[in-house]
């Protein structure tokens, strides 16, 4: 994520490259991207069912401005009404985009033969990676030059969609 880099991390950040990613890791097997989130935010009310409010830590937030929401599939989507983008928001707390998204979704255990998706999981899939392609719009937008790991990742979510593509009989 070097190339989205625009705010001073804190906190995790601050750690060693080797010790913050074994942080990471212990912090996604332990807890879902919303605790992993909100457990770093400020000032965090909950407003109804999976949906927050919080201080953003992108910018300087006195009133709570950001705010998030939690999908069916244990997805983060993030709003800061002041403006600023989702990845700004998770680097100011030392995370990465890729933290908002459940770990299944990164690390899917690989299908047995003759064993096949569900359509609920291949539509939980395409709207996981409709987020990743929108969040990465969202930095080309303001300016921001996409690294090669976020260009890799878009290229992992084309993948993912032919593949869920497939699964119901579409070749692209
Ligand atoms: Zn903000």
């Amino acid at each position: 994520m070097r190339g989205l880099k625009t705010t001073a991390p804190r906190g995790a950040a601050k750690q060693s490259r080797g010790a913050r990613n074994e942080h990471k890791q212990r912090l996604s097997r332990d807890c879902s991207p919303i605790d992993n989130l909100l457990s770093r935010l400020e000032k965090v009310k909950e407003t109804g069912p999976g949906r927050w409010i919080a201080c953003c830590p992108a910018h300087d937030d006195r009133t709570p401005s950001l705010t998030i929401r939690e999908t069916d599939d244990g997805t983060v989507l993030l709003k800061c009404w002041a403006g600023c983008g989702a990845a700004d928001v998770v680097q100011a707390v030392g995370l990465e985009l890729q933290d908002l998204f459940p770990p299944r979704l990164d690390h899917r255990t690989p299908l047995r033969r003759g064993e096949r998706w569900v359509p609920k999981d291949v539509l939980a899939c395409i709207v996981g990676e409709a987020v990743v392609a929108l969040i990465a719009v969202e930095a080309c937008r303001r300016g921001e030059v996409l690294s090669e790991d976020d260009t890799a990742r878009l290229a992992t979510a084309a993948g993912r969609l032919r593949a869920a593509a497939r699964e119901i009989g579409c070749h692209v």
